[in-house]
């Protein structure tokens, strides 16, 4: 049977919030009986995106993260809310909190690691984005955070499990917190640009009593003192990697032709970038 998954593209993501503001267009003040109550005006964002700023001077990228319910298969609301029918996972995929029978369950609300589920104090009930599940059953091809999302970061689809193990693997797709296994069915392509680290640096060198930058350095990342990758610095000497852990020691070999080897050691607490690296 097909099932739904959300397919996020965080290097597409540009923080419009238009995803945000539909589900506020259609929740706000709208009440779907057997999917969700009203969301509240203020202070609810079912959609939410954050952002992360990553290294310094010209070397310095911005990535926003859209998060949402992942709709996990193995969920911790629905065991806690399960039982009773408060939570309830339907067969395409979808996880709906029943605004009915959850009232007064704050359990439910502080049941989700991925702190997805926002508690409406008016209404005393715990809420999620319901991947506009009253859409869907009403003949809509896809959620309207998708639909407007003007940058193609939201992608969702409605294909078999594994089909879906098969787009993870072909598209390299990640999804949060994965040490829990909770099966969510909201993936992330280019993740690393948000939870990853860099470290980077330009290579100069004095040329006819002028600093110029160095291009085609050879730059090694060595790690236990082993290779673990290679680049060459470009026209503006930089040299950039990317997809780091921190909390690592990393050193930099930089070698180049008819000049001295230069060797660095960092220590990476978070996305870096060296400054100017000179070659004599
Ligand atoms: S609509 Fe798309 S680009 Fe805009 S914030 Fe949402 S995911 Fe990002
Ligand atoms: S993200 Fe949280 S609220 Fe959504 S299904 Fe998973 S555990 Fe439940």
């Amino acid at each position: 049977m097909n099932k739904w998954n959300m397919i996020v593209d965080v290097a597409k993501c540009e923080n419009c919030h238009n995803c945000t503001l539909s589900v506020k267009d259609e929740h706000v003040d709208n009440n779907f009986p057997g999917y969700a109550a009203p969301q509240p005006q203020h202070g609810h964002d079912w959609i939410k995106i954050t952002r992360n700023v990553r290294g310094s001077s010209h070397m310095v990228d911005t990535a926003y993260l859209p998060t949402m319910c992942n709709h996990c298969d193995d969920a911790p609301c629905l065991k806690v809310g399960g039982k009773d029918g408060a939570v309830k996972k339907r067969r395409d995929g979808i996880m709906i909190i029943d605004p009915e029978k959850a009232k007064g369950r704050k359990d439910i609300a502080e049941s989700c690691p991925h702190n997805a589920i926002a508690w409406n104090e008016e209404l005393e009930i715990p809420q999620i984005w319901i991947f506009d599940a009253h859409l869907l059953d009403n003949g809509w091809k896809e959620p309207r955070a998708s639909q407007c999302c003007p940058t193609d970061a939201l992608e969702a689809v409605k294909i078999s499990d594994s089909e879906m193990k098969e787009r993870v693997v072909n598209d390299k797709l990640e999804t949060l917190l994965p040490e829990l296994g909770l099966k969510p069915r909201i993936y992330y392509k280019n993740l690393h640009r948000y939870a990853k680290h860099f470290l980077g640096g330009t290579i100069v060198t004095e040329a006819s009593g002028q600093r110029e930058c160095l291009s085609g350095a050879t730059v090694n990342l060595q790690q236990d003192n082993k290779i673990i990758d290679t680049q060459s610095s470009d026209m503006f000497g930089d040299f950039k990697f990317d997809k780091l852990e921190a909390g690592h020691h990393y050193t930099i070999e930089v070698t180049c032709v008819d000049h001295s080897i230069k060797t660095m050691d960092v220590a990476l607490g978070k996305s870096i970038y060296l400054g100017e690296i000179e070659l004599t």
